[in-house]
């Protein structure tokens, strides 16, 4: 038998969510998480993805995971540290490293751990972390958990970045002081402004972090973020993910040797949590292979992102702030969000709602996420789509 008042929090709180529109349903998929998805029997253009330049079902990647479930099985069978590393992680690492421009790399089983591992490593109660306020989850759980001071930052905010790094390094009252940042904010698809950011961090001897989950594959030719404004010797931590571009899971930390010496002695879920399957690590690893010799697929990714948003833009949809291929239709009232995300659907297109606390309450949002495997022919038609739908509800 339950315990009473968990039941009366979970139903409470249940019913709240979902008479706000607040409560999140999940549609599990029946197909390759492609261009084209199939739900509920129903082929439907994907527009939710992170699969940014198709990789999550290239055969490139499929082989070398599968070659790799013959040699090495599906598991690592250990945490990285006793005896979960295969050479395989070895020549990960040693090619993320490569791949973002720095002495070494370490790899963790997602970014979100990864985010929980690093910060938690480095940062502690006599420190301090400057962080934008739009910054991932993920970021904002490793904060805490290192128990710094968590100074919020305004939104991409310069003036205030500095002030604030000013106070905190005059203050006395702290040892290290980092600033972190999404390097693109995954929700509005804006890029960090990294020259600023460096120069203060300079000015007053920051630690400087950049979780670079949605750059990487994305900007620079596909190198990221850092690489995009050509400060991969100023930054001390570049995060990433290989669950989005790279089309696979985990997540990693690039960076000086002595820095991934010290995670690896250090962060938990490197020292806890059992290690990446042979076959991710593998297919992670192909993924950079391709992404370094070749920008064939950025180029088509950017390519279709350019087409989408021109198009989105010309029936008169507010993509806010996007610079990059995240590129968000901004409805507003969370109810309405969900309705047009549920008419979208039902015409062809799964482009998934998001609202709060996935972003501020009243800024709801249908955010789609084009891919270079996407072709003109399906975007043309989800463009369709989306003026049929919009002017049925009053959107455009
Ligand atoms: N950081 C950012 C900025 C992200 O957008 C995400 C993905 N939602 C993560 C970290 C977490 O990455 P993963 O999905 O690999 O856990």
């Amino acid at each position: 038998m339950s315990s009473k008042s968990l039941d009366s929090f979970l139903q409470q709180n249940l019913d709240d969510l979902k008479d706000k529109g607040l409560y999140n349903v999940i549609d599990p998929l029946e197909s390759p998480n492609g261009p084209m998805i199939t739900i509920g029997g129903r082929e439907l253009i994907n527009l939710s993805s992170n699969n940014y330049l198709g990789l999550a079902t290239d055969q490139r990647l499929k082989d070398v995971a599968n070659q790799a479930i013959e040699k090495y099985g599906v598991g690592a069978g250990a945490v990285r540290t006793i005896n979960g590393t295969l050479d395989l992680h070895v020549q990960l690492e040693e090619k993320l490293a490569e791949f973002k421009h720095t002495e070494a790399a370490i790899a963790y089983q997602s970014g979100f751990n990864c985010n929980m591992a690093a910060i938690s490593a480095v940062m502690d109660k006599n420190d301090a972390i400057l962080s934008d306020e739009l910054n991932h989850a993920s970021i904002i759980d490793g904060c805490r958990l290192s128990k710094a001071k968590i100074i919020r930052v305004n939104h991409s905010d310069m003036d205030d970045l500095r002030a604030k790094a000013k106070e905190a390094t005059e203050s006395g009252l702290y040892n290290k002081v980092m600033v972190i940042t999404d390097g693109v904010f995954s929700m509005d698809g804006d890029i960090a402004k990294l020259p600023e950011i460096v120069e203060i961090a300079e000015e007053f001897d920051l630690i400087t972090y950049v979780d670079d989950a949605h750059g990487s594959g994305v900007l620079g030719e596909g190198a990221g973020t850092v690489k995009h404004f050509g400060l991969s010797d100023k930054v001390d931590f570049q995060i990433g993910t290989l669950s989005k571009a790279i089309g696979v899971v985990g997540g990693y930390v690039a960076g000086k040797k002595d820095l991934i010496d010290w995670l690896k002695v250090r962060s938990r879920p490197f020292l806890f949590s059992t290690s990446l399957t042979p076959a991710d690590v593998a297919a992670s690893k192909k993924a950079i292979e391709i992404l370094m010799e070749s920008t064939e697929l950025n180029e088509r990714l950017w390519d279709n992102a350019n087409y989408l948003k021109k198009g989105l833009v010309e029936l008169g949809f507010d993509i806010g702030a996007s610079e990059t291929p995240i590129t968000p239709c901004i409805i507003g009232d969370e109810l309405k969000t969900q309705e047009f995300s549920k008419r979208l659907n039902e015409e062809g297109v799964y482009a998934k709602s998001i609202v709060f606390p996935t972003v501020p309450r009243g800024t709801g949002r249908v955010r789609n996420m084009p891919s270079a495997a996407h072709t003109k022919e399906m975007l043309d038609k989800a463009i369709a789509i989306y003026e049929k739908v919009g002017k049925e509800l009053g959107i455009i």
